[in-house]
């Protein structure tokens, strides 16, 4: 670390001077005559009950006093961007304002929306939630508050001194604490393989603020100096206002009326004293383990002198309502922002938070549905982020489907853990990937599974930050890619079907060979991209069978020998194949923009593949689709086809198309580069996307919805077809409803009412031959009976049965007869043989059956009321029959 980053004129002007912590040696600067660096271990919370600030502010004031003074200082207010990053494609998540401009702003490829700007950015992360509700100041869902600027070489905005002198002044000036008591420690930051100095901001034991000046690229030959620098802030909005009240804790201070609410209604009172004490260690402590949570626990017990187990009791209750307030505040932010609770992907967080919360319902004996908290979130953030008003209903919908989901998973878990608990060997317990196969396959929390199984289940402390970590990065989705190195040095090929659509023959230059392809200068031809198949045709007359890009180039490949470079060719592109793979394309946009008006905001685009037969587009969406929604959907679709709305193309700036269409753009996932094409359908639907379109959504033609189906949680597929691929399926469709009118020789309007009533007349038929049945078995058992020989007051039934009688049926019923022994034959060649006894009767079937193998062979075995064997030798059948009231005598005598 290089001092001289540290020394700046802002420092020394206004009298600042550099110290050396005593107890960690960090340095740092400060007005003030202080000891230590203030951050805790080295200083604990001293504004608990004490703010050093001259007001106390609530959430949303805090967050516009910074806003507003940011502005007055010549900084433009920007919206906050969705918690979900599509405009990257390594994250899930933003967990920082800084995301928001990474890497496109970054690297200098595109302007900031202002500069320099303000901003309350909207955060989530999952690596601290075993912690949160816990330490008093770990939250799953932030806002971070920042200002940045962003310093080109030419063009300097302000860099460090400017920065500091800001941050002081909004702490000073603005909410009144006393200049001496800030303190500046000198850090070093690194992220992205980018680093700089910065400066932790400390007031009273807490760290409020981090300033970063991104000033260095790291490569392996060494640390080089960024063409562009990047003052990048944050504030923890929740820490400040926690300091501006003085509250025990920041849940107190941050979590409003929701949190009144909930303990209203547990009944919850709070010794205010034991909070503020547990807070103040659990400052000084980095919590990163449940054993630090247990210390934290111990050394607050020691302080206010109770037992740990008093202390336990009194801030268990008060976590699971923190851990509710935190949980519905992320969720609703995270539903707002387009996420699905699913298993997959983003959508596991927001499941996590679901089960989490219900949990800690449970706990703590509330009964009432979990969507009725959010709704009380939502109420109290709409206020500000006015975008959550127009979403509620669909947010709501959502959180009362997982929650019937996990009541659901929790009636199907009760069965699954008593069998694994019946398959433990003595002394065995669940192991933790059990545990978390159970979570994650079945959806169980642990503290579930340790209830259901009544024995003691070993849960480890970081089981949620263990499971989330399995699912912590995006799988990044990848077209198939070609594995031979092009040539160097080749010239990008001219992209024909952008600048004409139309333009079905060309001619062009052979410049690159690759395995069975060729490069052209130009071309027409359509490669592989953005879920639509490539296109097809003829160079010089020989097959184009497929065409994908890799870089710059276009490589077509052909079904022969290839040509030389330098050959002159003339393409054609299949016209048919061509138009249909655009309406394909064209209907997945209409589709996307129409499911999303019905359904809600919450359908964003998950995957989709246009063909020249099919389409298929994948939705986030929870269940799948009714076929009302389906008619609907169908119907929609059509209605905009006829309504021929022109389909327009634009080269945009990222910058402008943001802010003219907002983040539902990135349906197709991330799209490079400063300049972005947008496909827009008027009123309808704007994407990002490279793909070939219709002029107008009349080219579009018939569009048939042929079934919709869920292929995996949280993800509903919509296979379509349009153009003569559905008008076939129509036509297919019609004929088997004339094959099926033919065949039950009625018409197709009568298919239904004859239908209902051949399934009525069926069911009648089952009954009467049911009713037939029960009476031709008495039968046979009554004559059986009457016939049967009797051996010391005891019915020996010895029976072969016809071919149209069930043996098992006739065997089981004799069997509940008292002193019945019988023994039955069934009707196929090498028959099987079963013999029962009902009660009273003192011989063990087994024997019987024994005698009776020994004698005509076959095999079997059974239990001592009931015996049988196959394979019996069909010639020794007779005479096994005519034998049994031998058999049982000898066998009786035996036994006497
Ligand atoms: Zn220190
Ligand atoms: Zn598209």
């Amino acid at each position: 670390m290089n001092t001289s980053e540290y020394e700046l004129e802002y420092f020394k002007s206004k009298g600042f001077t550099r110290k050396k912590c005593s107890k960690c040696g960090r340095y740092y600067w400060t007005l003030g005559s202080w000891e230590t660096c203030g951050e805790p271990p080295c200083e604990e919370y001293t504004f608990i009950g004490n703010s050093p600030m001259n007001k106390s502010l609530t959430l949303h004031e805090m967050r516009e006093t910074y806003l507003r003074f940011f502005e007055k200082h010549g900084h433009t207010r920007i919206n906050r961007y969705p918690i979900v990053a599509r405009w990257r494609d390594d994250v899930f998540f933003t967990q920082a304002s800084i995301y928001d401009f990474q890497p496109w702003v970054i690297e200098g490829v595109v302007d900031p929306p202002a500069n320099p700007l303000v901003i309350s950015q909207t955060c989530v992360r999952f690596n601290d939630i075993d912690n949160v509700g816990k330490t008093g100041r770990h939250f799953t869902f932030f806002e971070m508050l920042a200002h940045h600027a962003f310093n080109k070489r030419n063009k300097e905005i302000y860099f460090k001194d400017r920065t500091v002198e800001l941050c002081q002044e909004f702490f000073t000036s603005c909410l009144g604490v006393s200049p001496e008591k800030m303190r500046y420690i000198e850090e070093w930051w690194e992220g992205g393989g980018n680093s700089g100095p910065c400066l932790e901001v400390i007031l009273d034991g807490v760290e409020l603020a981090t300033l970063v000046f991104m000033m260095y690229k790291d490569e392996p030959d060494g640390r080089k100096p960024l063409s562009m620098t990047v003052v990048d802030t944050g504030y923890g909005l929740e820490r400040i206002t926690w300091v501006s009240q003085g509250t025990s804790s920041a849940y107190e201070a941050v979590f409003g009326p929701v949190l009144q609410y909930l303990k209203e209604i547990a009944g919850i009172s709070t010794d205010s004293r034991i909070l503020e004490e547990y807070c103040k260690v659990a400052g000084m402590t980095n919590a990163r383990t449940a054993a630090d949570i247990k210390k934290i626990r111990e050394m607050t017990a020691e302080r206010i002198g109770i037992s740990y187990g008093e202390l336990i009791q009194c801030i268990r209750p008060l976590e699971d309502i923190y851990v509710i307030c935190d949980h519905t505040r992320a969720l609703a932010f995270m539903l707002n922002d387009g996420v699905v609770p699913s298993n997959v992907r983003e959508g596991y967080f927001a499941r996590l938070l679901v089960r989490r919360a219900l949990r800690a319902m449970r706990d703590l004996g509330i009964n009432i549905p979990l969507s009725e908290i959010v709704n009380k979130q939502i109420d109290f953030f709409s206020a500000v982020f006015t975008e959550m008003k127009e979403n509620k209903e669909d947010i709501l919908g959502l959180v009362d489907y997982e929650e019937e989901k996990y009541k659901e998973a929790l009636a199907r878990g009760r069965q699954l853990v008593s069998r694994i608990t019946k398959s433990l060997g003595p002394g065995e317990r669940i192991s933790t990937e059990m545990l978390i196969e159970l979570y994650d396959s079945h959806g169980l929390n642990p503290e579930i599974v340790q209830e259901f199984a009544s024995l003691q289940v070993d849960i480890p402390d970081d089981f949620y930050i263990r499971v989330a970590a399995r699912h912590e990065k995006p799988e990044v989705m990848r077209e198939e890619d070609i594995s031979t190195e092009l040539p160097e040095n080749l010239p990008e090929t001219k992209l024909l079907y952008y600048e004409d659509p139309e333009l079905l023959e060309f001619e062009a230059t052979v410049i690159a060979k690759i395995d069975k392809g060729v490069i052209l200068d130009r071309t027409a031809f359509y490669p592989e991209g953005g879920g639509q198949e490539w296109d097809t045709g003829t160079l010089n007359g020989m097959k184009v069978i497929r065409v994908l890009r890799k870089g710059n180039s276009v490589i077509h490949f052909l079904e022969g020998d290839f040509f030389q470079i330098g050959t002159k060719v003339k393409g054609i592109v299949d016209r048919k194949r061509r138009m249909q793979l655009m309406r394909h394309h064209t209907a997945a946009h209409l589709i996307n923009g129409i499911t999303r008006k019905l359904l809600g905001n919450h359908v964003w685009q998950a995957g989709a593949h246009k063909s020249e037969d099919f389409g298929r587009l994948d939705i986030t969406h929870h269940q799948n689709l009714t076929r009302e929604q389906i008619s609907e959907l169908e119907k929609e679709v059509n209605r905009i086809v006829l309504e021929n709305l022109p389909v327009r193309i634009k080269m945009m700036s990222r910058a402008e198309a943001e802010k003219l269409y907002g983040f539902r753009l990135y349906q197709g996932g991330v799209v490079p580069g400063a300049i972005i094409r947008v496909v827009e359908v008027e009123g309808l639907d704007a994407e990002a996307c490279g793909g070939l379109h219709c002029k107008n959504t009349g080219q579009v033609g018939l569009v048939r919805i042929s079934k919709t189906k869920r292929i995996q949680d949280g993800v509903v597929r919509i296979e379509y077809s349009v153009g003569m691929s559905a008008v076939e399926n129509v036509i297919r469709d019609k004929e088997i409803v004339w094959m099926l009118s033919e065949k039950l020789r009625t018409t197709p309007e009568q298919l239904i009412s004859i239908s209902d009533k051949i399934l009525e007349d069926l069911k009648e038929t089952k009954r009467a031959y049911e009713n037939l049945r029960i009476a031709y078995n008495n039968n046979i058992l009554s004559r059986l009976l009457e016939n049967a020989a009797i051996i010391d007051n005891m019915k020996i039934v010895a029976y072969r049965v016809r071919e149209f009688e069930d043996p098992v049926e006739i065997s089981k019923a004799l069997a509940t007869r008292e002193s019945v022994l019988s023994v039955i034959v069934s009707a196929e060649k090498n028959p099987r043989i079963l013999v029962s006894c009902g009660e009273n009767v003192g011989i063990d079937c087994r024997l019987i059956l024994k005698e009776i193998t020994a004698m005509a062979g076959g095999a079997g075995g059974g239990k001592k009321d009931f015996a049988q064997a196959g394979g019996l030798q069909e010639e020794m059948v007779d005479e096994v029959l005519r034998n049994v009231p031998e058999i049982v005598k000898r066998l009786m005598s035996g036994c006497a």
